[in-house]
């Protein structure tokens, strides 16, 4: 029990984004200095250094405190969280048709980095960036209907935990 929790706790200090928060950015990335772009009580944003094109921003939208998934977050962490990425979403709209908001949440969606953050792409029409792409399938109404019932009854069932 205690090895968990001080393995956990390990994990905890090692996190690159929490190391942003303090200032120990230069310890991951030598080469890049962190630089914040907008910062709330609650929340910071910054440029990936995982660009999509060489002129193209990809931002990450952070909790400034550790939770891992979206879920663990704090209402009043979520509302500055999405107050946080509408803002940026405009800010990139006044030079861009749109962009791509995305949360990978948990391992099984790609979460590579254990501390949650919403990346945002602002995008134009035809500028060839791909962000993930699955093959869509055809389904009949009567699997619709199905499924549609299920995912209905695990949403009540997390709602009834709240
Ligand atoms: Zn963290």
């Amino acid at each position: 029990m205690l090895k968990k929790e001080i393995k956990q706790t390990s994990k905890i200090n090692s996190c690159l984004f929490c190391d942003f928060v303090s200032g120990k950015w230069i310890k991951h990335k030598p080469k890049f200095t962190f630089e914040k772009l907008f910062e709330t009580k609650l929340t910071l944003s910054f440029l990936s250094i995982d660009f999509p094109s060489p002129k193209r921003v990809h931002v990450l939208i952070i909790p400034k405190k550790h939770y891992v998934n979206l879920q663990d977050c704090p209402k009043k962490v979520l509302h500055e969280l999405i107050e946080h990425v509408v803002l940026v979403s405009k800010a990139l709209r006044l030079e861009h048709e749109g962009s791509n908001i995305l949360l990978n949440d948990g391992r099984g969606a790609e979460q590579t980095v254990m501390h949650t953050h919403f990346h945002l792409v602002p995008r134009n029409k035809g500028d060839g960036i791909e962000i993930e792409l699955w093959k869509r399938v055809n389904i009949s109404q009567k699997s619709y209907s199905k499924l549609n019932k299920e995912v209905k009854k695990l949403i009540l069932k997390a709602n009834k935990k709240k």
